[in-house]
């Protein structure tokens, strides 16, 4: 397949230079978004159609379009980094690409080409690129690739017609003041997934039956929430967007890095795949595998089990503090970040930055550096 073409129109009233400036100093996450965005059609019989960039704003939606009523929808979060040359890079965005054709599969939604999800991301990048912040940190610029089933009607079954699109957002840091560990709740009574749903999509859906255990683990001050199988509400599969890793030390000092296997509800995050990939260069011991809630709680009374995190695109690795269920809690070490958590995070951060070598592969290039004048 060739190239696609984009359409560009610039957005006629884009924010000044001292707004973008303005908001570059302080994004937060998710709050404020550039000038434009992408919007790709497709309808049954003619196929991906009308690549375009216009300027970011509304969309208008028929209120019997489907996606209000039977929820195809399906989302991708990537980070485009600018580098020090100037130049904008994103990590692994084809394994996004794939990823995203995978949920539209188990969505019963049209799959997005590879070639087209990558354009889309370097078209918008190239428009919008003064949004990318300076090189250097882990400021970034947040991308939201999603697509919603637009044919209007209130019969039950796939949709005719897809809109894919893709916003951008600035985030800065996501720990402003230095990494800093979490609690998380272990829910025994809600789940999230079960073998044969929707658990490996990354589809809206997943996201709204997860926040009421959301708001149930905040009652317990617990920032995120961790989730057994649904079958035997045993094993452990992951928190609501980010996978878990356990570091198990034994008595001669050997250490495991542990993370649930891919079975059959847990979203294979790629955060999750790259830091497999990282801890077996390093030389750690990695195993994918079945780890019980009990595995959690006695592991970390009895010291066995020395750290716990989280992983996912936005905070790269999030430390777990103290795990918190109905029973009780258990603070994991210390309760401060360990060191293989922060020698992982350190390895994988400095890739994304471009300041570490990438034996992988894993950084794309989508906008070149300016040419120097
Ligand atoms: C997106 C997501 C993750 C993390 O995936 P990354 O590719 O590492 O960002 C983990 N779990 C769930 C449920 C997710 O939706």
């Amino acid at each position: 397949m060739s190239a696609p073409q984009f359409t560009v129109t610039r957005n006629p009233a884009p924010a000044s230079p001292q707004r973008r400036a303005e908001v570059l100093a302080n994004p937060g996450f998710g709050r404020y978004f550039t000038d434009h965005m992408v919007t790709v059609g497709w309808t049954e019989g003619s196929g991906w159609q009308d690549p375009q960039v216009v300027p970011y704003g509304p969309l208008s939606l028929d209120p019997a379009t489907m996606l209000l009523h039977y929820g195809q929808e399906i989302f991708e979060g990537l980070k485009a980094y600018r580098q020090a040359d100037g130049s904008i890079a994103t990590f692994r965005p084809d394994a996004n690409a794939a990823r995203f054709a995978g949920s539209a599969r188990r969505m019963a939604m049209a799959e997005l080409p590879e070639d087209l999800f990558l354009a889309s991301l370097s078209e918008l990048l190239a428009v919008d690129s003064e949004w990318v912040p300076a090189a250097g940190g882990e400021d970034s610029l947040y991308l939201r690739p999603f697509m919603i089933a637009t044919e209007v009607g209130l019969g039950v079954r796939p949709s005719a017609e897809y809109l894919y699109s893709v916003i951008a957002s600035p985030a800065g840091p996501y720990f402003a003041d230095g990494v800093a560990p979490m609690d998380v709740w272990l829910e025994t009574e809600y789940t999230r997934a079960a073998m044969g749903g929707t658990g490996t999509a990354k589809c809206g859906g997943n996201y709204a039956a997860s926040l009421l255990p959301q708001s149930v683990g905040a009652q317990h001050g617990c920032a995120q929430v961790a989730y057994l199988d649904a079958e035997e509400r045993t094993w452990i599969d992951e928190m609501g967007a980010n996978n878990l890793f356990f570091v198990f030390r034994d008595a001669a000092g050997a250490v495991e890095l542990a993370t649930p296997d891919l079975r059959g509800s847990v979203l294979a995050g790629i955060t999750r795949d790259s830091l497999l990939t990282v801890a077996r260069d390093l030389g750690i011991t990695v195993t994918e595998r079945r780890i019980s809630g009990q595995e959690w709680l006695g592991g970390a009374a009895s010291g066995v089990l020395t750290e716990v995190f989280g992983c996912g695109t936005a905070a790269v690795i999030t430390p777990i503090g103290t795990v918190k269920h109905t029973g009780g809690e258990v603070t994991i070490g210390d309760g401060r970040p360990g060191p293989v958590t922060l020698q992982l995070r350190e390895a994988l951060t400095a890739m994304q930055r471009g300041s570490a070598p990438d034996p992988h592969g894993w950084m794309h290039t989508m906008v070149p550096a300016p040419a120097t004048v």
